[in-house]
């Protein structure tokens, strides 16, 4: 079965050294930060920290949903943090970062689903690095529109969510998430004249007429760009992988996507959502 073979070659990566490395580890735990790369264990971290980039993961790191893909701790949240968007704000100001891709666990407990920390971390990241572009990569906020309103007003550049699988494979895979509901959200985010990002997950038992479907959905409600990549299993008590991806399926789905009408598609095994999104900013939408 496809699920028990060893990973092939495309998907094997450097370990992460360095200096560059050293320092972005280094400022993350000196700010009691969180980011995703870890979390996720990403395969790309050799190559975005060495780079001095990292997806900082804010409003804690603990999630009130359990996605089956993802790595995240699911539970009750701890209180809000207050001071999480200075300290943010200042990391990405140390590491001289010029483009960060923030993004945040569920708190579906909130009532404005974390949207006013949302707002003071890019209002602070943009006064302290005013040069410094920003994606904000924000969760389901579950039809609260003002709190949507919120955490897209504070100026950043593109403003992602990501779908992550086909509409068949929710319930698998994004149990407390709605494909029409994400959809939804994307084509509200478009309509306050933002730019638009979202990604997908390969791998996951997803038909090739399924994809098609999904990026067609995705064009009819106003998405720019979008990302897809391998996904690959963080432990043995997450989904398995169904399928490893040929990088020729992922180039033909990067073709596809582009001729249904997207701006621009990342598309490969080791693509992650913030992967290469420095790029995102300033490609023609
Ligand atoms: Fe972090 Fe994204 Fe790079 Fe992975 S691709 S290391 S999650 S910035
Ligand atoms: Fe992970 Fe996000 Fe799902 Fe929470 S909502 S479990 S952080 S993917």
């Amino acid at each position: 079965a496809p699920t028990k073979a060893r990973k092939p070659d495309w998907l094997r990566v450097k370990l992460p050294v360095g200096p560059a490395y050293a320092n972005v580890r280094r400022l993350v735990d000196e700010h009691k930060l969180h980011t995703i790369c870890e979390s996720g264990n990403c395969p790309n971290m050799g190559e975005c920290w060495g780079a001095g980039t990292a997806t900082f993961m804010i409003l804690g790191n603990i999630c009130t949903r359990s996605c089956s893909f993802c790595a995240v701790a699911t539970g009750r949240p701890s209180e809000l943090d207050l001071d999480e968007p200075r300290r943010v704000a200042e990391a990405i100001q140390l590491m001289g970062v010029k483009h960060a891709v923030l993004t945040s666990v569920n708190r579906d407990e909130l009532k404005d689903r974390g949207a006013s920390v949302w707002y003071e971390t890019v209002v602070q990241t943009k006064q302290l690095s005013p040069a410094t572009t920003i994606e904000t990569l924000i969760p389901d906020v579950k039809a609260n529109w003002a709190a949507l309103d919120t955490m897209i007003a504070g100026g950043q550049e593109v403003v992602s969510h990501n779908m992550e699988t086909v509409g068949s494979l929710y319930r698998l895979v994004r149990p407390q998430g709605k494909y029409d509901r994400s959809l939804e959200q994307i084509r509200r985010t478009k309509q306050a004249g933002k730019r638009t990002k979202s990604g997908i997950m390969l791998g996951l038992g997803e038909t090739k007429e399924e994809m098609y479907q999904a990026m067609d959905d995705l064009v009819a409600h106003g998405l720019d760009i979008l990302t897809l990549g391998q996904y690959l299993q963080p432990t043995k008590r997450h989904i398995e992988v169904a399928e490893f991806i040929h990088p020729d399926l992922f180039a033909h789905y990067r073709e596809e996507g582009l001729r249904r009408g997207l701006k621009y598609v990342e598309s490969g095994p080791l693509v992650r959502s913030s992967y290469h999104a420095e790029r995102h900013v300033n490609v023609p939408i």
